[in-house]
């Protein structure tokens, strides 16, 4: 930082000291560009290569379950736990790369988005449309509670990956048989939504860091679940691109409640006057 301090005097003749702090930045954002980029390009270079092992591992799996006579070395219960091994690994690698390759995006655009007006119910319903299968299978239930129909201000499509990471850890951290909720409160120019479930929680000590980049809690549950640790970050980064709050609130062993703010800009006040008094 350049600094310099100076002597001045108000009008009352009375002296101040003032430090001023210049701090140069732009060597610390080309870094931080240069780094981001970087990310990007290995994120996209793996790509490739990790879509080529699951391909193979996928083909190979399936010529196992084909030989149902028993023939050549497909009758391998070790072999074919292998594969099954380099085909999850596979899935859990490439879900990592794309996440990468968003959060890089989502830094590039340097928090600008094209917001549009959104129907909130539209993408919920979206979201939940996209989750169905995953819930079911976890014998988990999706539920929206009665709340006024709003638009809010959004870009839709990043929208619709906030409602799908949360909505994914709400399904994969909580036991068979639970119910997650996605409601809100309408304000005057926001709204808060939240994603409750009555999952296994999580402890206050971690309740400040979930949202940071490969923070998690519960390692292997999220390994289980092909989580990849950047699932929260993504949802803080496009929640803060749209000029909101992110937060969560939430008790071990009783459930959490993860919940985000967003403008509310339909509300049309042309032409309306107040009363001045
Ligand atoms: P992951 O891919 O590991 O789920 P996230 O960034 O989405 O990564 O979440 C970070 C960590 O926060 C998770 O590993 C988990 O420990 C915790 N977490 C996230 N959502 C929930 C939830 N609904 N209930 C309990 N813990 C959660």
């Amino acid at each position: 930082p350049i600094s310099s301090s100076a002597r001045t005097q108000n009008r009352n003749d009375h002296a101040h000291d003032v430090l001023m702090l210049v701090t140069d930045v732009s060597e610390w954002r080309r870094l931080e560009h240069m780094r981001s980029e970087f990310v990007a390009n290995v994120s996209h270079e793996l790509k490739t290569p990790i879509a080529a092992i699951r391909g193979f591992a996928e083909t190979l799996l399936d010529e196992d379950e084909g030989d149902t006579e028993g023939t050549g070395d497909a009758g391998n219960p070790m072999r074919r736990k292998f594969l099954r091994t380099i085909y999850d690994e596979s899935l859990r690698m490439g879900n990592l790369v794309q996440d990468l390759l968003e959060l890089s995006k989502l830094e590039a655009t340097d928090g600008r988005v094209d917001p549009v007006s959104v129907d909130l119910q539209t993408v919920v319903d979206r979201a939940f449309e996209r989750l169905r299968h995953t819930a079911s299978n976890r014998g988990v239930d999706f539920r929206l509670a009665s709340a006024p129909r709003v638009n809010v201000w959004a870009d839709p499509d990043m929208l619709l990956q906030v409602f799908l990471n949360l909505l994914s850890n709400a399904i994969h951290y909580s036991s068979e048989g639970s119910t997650v909720t996605v409601s809100w409160d309408v304000l005057i120019d926001r709204v808060k939504v939240h994603v409750r479930d009555n999952g296994i929680g999580i402890p206050k000590e971690s309740l400040g860091r979930v949202f940071e980049r490969f923070y998690r809690v519960h390692k292997d549950r999220s390994r289980a679940s092909g989580g990849t640790g950047l699932g929260l970050a993504i949802v803080k980064h496009i929640v803060a691109a749209h000029g909101g709050e992110v937060g969560v609130d939430s008790v071990e062993g009783e459930g959490s409640d993860f919940w985000f703010t967003l403008s509310r800009l339909d509300t049309n006040l042309a032409g309306v006057s107040f009363p001045l008094h």
